[in-house]
């Protein structure tokens, strides 16, 4: 089934402001709350929010197989259950009915009051139920400066990592969608020349600018996904920010991995881009490095061109870009993290999320944390309004965008954009 919904030629008659992340050959999906105070599922064409439930009931996707209810819920897991094939099939609808030369609901006064809505008139909320959630390491240039300050530069990049995807489980509880601020998080560390711990806020509250790709259901248990046809199992994209404390990681990190200096929360764009969407930017993955064991190799093209940006936004101050990256530097790609994810028989499911881990470039104004781009607080980073910043102070906000650009169109993930808040205060009673 060929994806319509990618023609470049194609016009809608929605006004779209230019270079929006969101032309009619995007069509994300996320869940958003009405101004009835209604949960919906929906997607977005320029700056409108689109009511899918309510199309869905108005008759806009007959002869499609969808359960009546199926966008009449809280999370897209049902709907992501649904498989490759209806995903498709709903998208090109949806670029059908939005089309310039479609009248149907263009000239249906009632039911485009019923199924659009301007930004300003809704919420969004987290667009799955996160069932599980695994973090990779797959950026070498990141493992690499973190290997060299965290232990040995030297032997920055451990032995098993040119030959692993590696990752570890994290929490789902604390994946949050964008908007949603964040309090320092307190914990235990170690400081220098100490030998005793301390308890208090983390004085090293950082970001990592990661992607996380969204599954269906995979396979049932002891079955594993051969590489190659990793991607039938993928949704989509979202931008992650997976929130760190870097003192407290430093500490508590060994022997088996992140514990509470990551998982106290991470941030992610709500709308969710599409393989569909992105097949156009396909792009290589690095050459491997050493010879690859025979179920991470795969054929084919099985990165994407996204590019990535952060920016901080201090407390009464303008926002200034301070990094720029792009997916493709990842050396390990999605198809060889669910490859190897799965190896082992791990079952993997409808809203499952798994994040990239930070993607960092081979330059200094690449790098995807704090944590590198002044390389541990050592050269700080100096802000338009002359303060500084070795980490991330209260009140700051935290902004990662991301788009892919061909000479065609844009399509991008809009933005996940986050405040760091000072440490909880217990309410009085
Ligand atoms: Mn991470």
């Amino acid at each position: 089934m060929s994806i319509s919904a990618n023609d470049p030629n194609r016009k809608t008659w929605l006004e779209i402001p230019e270079n929006s992340d969101f032309p009619i050959q995007n069509i994300p999906f996320g869940v958003f709350l009405t101004r009835d105070d209604v949960i919906t599922i929906g997607t977005r064409i320029g700056d409108y929010a689109i009511d899918l439930g309510a199309l869905h009931q108005l008759g806009y996707f007959d002869g499609i197989p969808l359960t009546d209810d199926i966008f009449l819920q809280d999370t897209l897991n049902d709907f992501i259950s649904d498989g490759k094939k209806t995903w498709r099939l709903v998208r090109n609808r949806i670029a059908d009915i939005f089309d310039e030369n479609n009248t149907a609901l263009k000239e249906n006064d009632d039911h485009r009051t019923r199924v659009l809505f301007t930004l300003d008139e809704i919420e969004m909320q987290m667009p799955v139920q996160v069932g599980d959630y695994t973090d990779f390491y797959s950026s070498k240039e990141h493992a690499t400066n973190v290997g060299s300050m965290f232990r040995d530069p030297d032997n920055a990049l451990l032995p098993n990592w040119l030959h692993i995807p590696v990752g570890y489980h994290g929490r789902s509880s604390s994946i949050i969608p964008s908007g949603i601020p964040v309090h320092r998080p307190q914990g235990q560390t170690m400081p220098a020349d100490a030998d005793t711990p301390v308890f208090g806020p983390s004085k090293r509250v950082d970001f990592e600018l990661e992607m996380a790709f969204i599954t269906t259901d995979a396979n049932h248990i002891g079955e594993p996904i051969p590489v190659d046809e990793a991607e039938d199992y993928i949704f989509g994209m979202v931008i992650f920010n997976d929130w760190s404390a870097r003192d407290i990681q430093k500490w508590e990190y060994v022997p088996l991995g992140p514990f509470l200096a990551k998982n106290f929360a991470s941030s992610i764009s709500p709308w969710i881009v599409t393989m569909d969407a992105l097949e156009p930017f396909r792009t290589e993955s690095p050459k491997p490095e050493k010879e690859l064991l025979p179920y991470l190799k795969y054929t084919g093209k099985k990165s994407f061109d996204i590019n990535l940006e952060v920016s901080l936004e201090p407390e009464g101050g303008s926002e200034e870009t301070i990094t720029r990256s792009n997916f493709k530097y990842l050396y390990w790609n999605m198809s060889q993290q669910l490859a190897h994810h799965t190896v082992n028989g791990c079952p993997v499911n409808s809203g499952d999320m798994m994040a990239s881990g930070t993607i960092s470039g081979s330059t200094e104004d690449s790098f995807g944390s704090m944590l590198e781009l002044t390389w541990s607080g050592s050269k700080p980073l100096k802000l338009k309004d002359g303060s500084e910043r070795k980490f991330i102070e209260d009140n700051d906000t935290v902004i990662m965008r991301g788009h892919c650009q061909n000479g065609q169109y844009r399509i991008g993930f809009g933005e996940v954009r986050s405040k760091l808040l000072p440490v909880y205060q217990p309410k009085k009673k």
